[in-house]
């Protein structure tokens, strides 16, 4: 079988970064001529010298080959055959891992199960809610193998999984004219509610944002919940109101929901209302973040939460993004009353940590507040980012104290 896989030959000098294990192969880089070559084919990648470098996904465009194997592994399928058995293992080594981190228990059964590079399967994001999988593919060579996946996910004794989605309407490239369909692969639907440490949530796959939830906030909520305690909180773009529940278990004396969409208010008010009925502590207002701080009251607040949408979603957009973030924190800075908490982050894949610092030191400087970093956040442990590919760290955040 493996002798079926074609080879693409890299131009001499070409193999530095396989060699370092970065999991991209640039088009430029290929010598062979790919014209024949079907997008999304499983292909091998030599160095000029025709050693074995690695084993991926071929696909047209800027990056042409995104690495499954590389090195030693690379080596050892291209002997055994490349085939569903890569997969299945592959995923069993991604569920051993959210084992081990103590993720998967009677009160937290959604979490990331598969984070692209960071799992070795460039291309590919699986969420768990419960019994379903939300499949999510990014390349066209994770779209083919989608059946397949979804048969190692519902194999998996231990993952339990009885249904799984697939959601690629919106992430393959348009111009692979493959045309997905946002649908149950296997199985239907069977309820929508997941657990995370303990509290409830309805997750919209079929109708929301991404597979349906942010569970890359995970751990910044529970962070949150210890912050909450006799505070007016005000959580802005709360999508699914994640951080409002926390902060009302977290025995906040208020918490108001601010997002522009009336589906994410919604799914808010349901959300709180499944794990606090009839709690008036909660309000949702569907409005503008920006327009909410311009109108509100000083000092009406003194725990914010500002987890806004991707404001760079390409190089091309960051400084018009750093000054989106300056804004939106210098407006809740100048409102925040003293002696405040403010969560602050940003999910911009192409903002440095560093960049965003400097953001919202700049905002800090804007208002002349005296601020001060508790904590530095990032995305949890079941976003693993590969040592080898940085490009997987997006998620950023900064727990202040505003006086
Ligand atoms: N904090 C959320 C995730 C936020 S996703 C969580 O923990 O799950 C970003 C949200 O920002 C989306 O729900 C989107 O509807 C909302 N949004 C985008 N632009 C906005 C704006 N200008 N004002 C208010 N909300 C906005």
């Amino acid at each position: 079988m493996s002798t079926a896989i074609p080879v693409l030959t890299l131009r001499r000098g070409k193999e530095e970064s396989l060699l370092r294990f970065h999991p991209w192969v640039f088009s430029g880089a290929i010598a062979t001529d790919t014209s024949g070559l079907e997008e999304g084919a499983t292909v091998k990648i030599a160095a000029a010298d025709g050693s074995l470098l690695g084993i991926g996904h071929y696909q047209i465009g800027s990056i042409a080959v995104r690495l499954l194997a590389m090195g030693r592994e690379a080596a050892s399928l291209a002997e055994t055959g490349f085939d569903e058995s890569f997969y299945i293992n592959r995923l069993a080594e991604a569920f051993r891992l959210r084992q081990s981190l103590g993720l998967i228990r009677p009160d937290n059964n959604a979490y990331r199960l598969v984070h692209g590079e960071g799992d070795f399967l460039p291309g590919l994001i699986v969420d768990i809610y419960g019994d379903t999988a939300v499949v999510q593919a990014h390349s066209v060579g994770m779209h083919y193998a989608r059946n397949i996946i979804a048969d190692a996910l519902t194999s998996l004794p231990e993952l339990a999984i009885a249904n799984v989605y697939y959601k690629s309407e919106t992430t393959l490239p348009f111009k692979a004219q493959l045309d997905p369909v946002n649908d149950y692969i296997l199985g239907s639907y069977s309820g929508n509610e997941a657990l995370e440490n303990g509290l409830r949530f309805h997750i919209d796959w079929l109708r929301g944002q991404k597979t349906g939830f942010f569970v890359d906030q995970r751990d910044n909520r529970s962070l949150l919940e210890r912050f909450a305690r006799g505070r007016r909180v005000l959580n802005m773009f709360c999508y699914t109101g994640g951080f409002s529940v926390y902060a009302m278990r977290g025995e906040a004396k208020k918490v108001v929901s601010v997002d522009s969409s009336a589906k994410a208010i919604a799914l808010t008010d349901a959300n709180v209302g499944l794990n606090f009925p009839g709690d008036t502590r909660h309000e949702a207002v569907a409005v503008d973040a920006f327009r909410y701080l311009a109108d509100m009251e000083q000092d009406a607040f003194d725990l914010i939460i500002l987890d806004p949408p991707a404001f760079a979603k390409h190089r091309g957009a960051i400084r018009n993004a750093l000054r989106g973030y300056q804004r939106l924190n210098a407006a809740a800075m100048e409102k925040i009353a003293p002696g405040s908490i403010l969560f602050t982050f940003s999910c911009s894949q192409a903002i440095t940590r560093e960049q965003f610092r400097l953001a919202v030191f700049s905002a800090a400087a804007q208002t002349g507040r005296r601020v001060r970093i508790l904590h530095q956040l990032t995305q949890p442990a079941d976003h693993p980012v590969n040592i080898y590919h940085p490009e997987g760290e997006y998620l950023k955040g900064l727990i202040l104290y505003v006086e």
